[in-house]
């Protein structure tokens, strides 16, 4: 209940439109309730919406080289993932996600429903255009395609020591991949990619090599053309890794 009278304030806050506001209300975790709710204990054999809820907010603590099927269905690959969550956050590590793995997720959670260190206000800058219009794909899958690589992030982050990693492209719509330079196949034109700037605290090589065991299968950093100034991580179906200078 005071989560919810907390997202009432900061919506209000949001509505006076003042930063001052804002910092004068709850805490940025206050309304992770108002995002999602799990009201049951959840383990291996279980399938439904609410696992693959779960598996989003999971898909960045798989093994090197895995990448964890959101598909509602909680088997092997996905207790596991939940144990590498539970014990990179000093949880006990069972592999069921019970209410102290719920209470984690929903405080690395924000108002805008996206991980705590990550949001969509950085991810659509799109060439100034600040929405997810024009990709390849409709607004609404770019959005959701760009919160899922969101959680994959908020794990790098976590495993890299907490520190600070900085989103210099996210979704781009297909004007704006042209314009930059991009692929013509670039998977930031259904926002399924993130570029990391160099004003990151982890170094480049840190930062590419923590994607693997993240679930990111497109991974291009140093040495790569183009990418000597960020590291860029994306979801795909093919595995493509590269980074020469790492
Ligand atoms: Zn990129």
């Amino acid at each position: 209940m005071r989560k919810k009278i907390g997202y009432v304030l900061a919506v209000l806050a949001i509505a006076l439109g003042g930063t001052m506001a804002m910092s004068t209300v709850s805490p940025s975790t206050a309304s992770a309730d108002a995002c999602y709710t799990w009201n049951r204990t959840l383990t291996t054999g279980m399938s439904g919406s609410d696992v693959k809820e779960l598996q989003i907010r999971v898909a960045g603590w798989v093994a090197s080289g895995e990448n964890l099927a959101i598909d509602g269905v909680y088997g092997a690959a996905t207790a596991a993932a939940v144990k590498r969550f539970q014990s990179g956050y000093g949880l006990a590590a069972d592999g069921v996600a019970g209410q102290a793995t719920f209470n984690k997720i929903y405080s690395l959670t924000d108002s805008d429903c996206t991980p705590i260190h990550f949001d969509h206000s950085e991810f659509n800058y799109n060439c100034g255009a600040r929405n997810y219009n024009g990709g390849k794909v409709g607004a609404a899958t770019a959005r959701e395609n760009a919160r899922r690589v969101m959680w994959q992030l908020e794990a790098v982050r976590h495993k890299l020591g907490d520190r600070p990693l900085v989103v210099t492209s996210g979704f781009r719509s297909v004007s704006c991949n042209s314009s930059v330079g991009g692929s013509a196949t670039s998977l930031h034109m259904y926002g399924q990619a993130a570029d990391l700037g160099l004003s990151s605290s982890p170094s480049q090589c840190q930062m590419w090599n923590s994607g693997k065991s993240a679930g990111f299968e497109e991974l291009l950093g140093p040495g790569y053309p183009g990418h000597n100034d960020h590291v860029h991580m994306a979801n795909k179906s093919s595995r493509f890794w590269s980074a020469p200078n790492c």
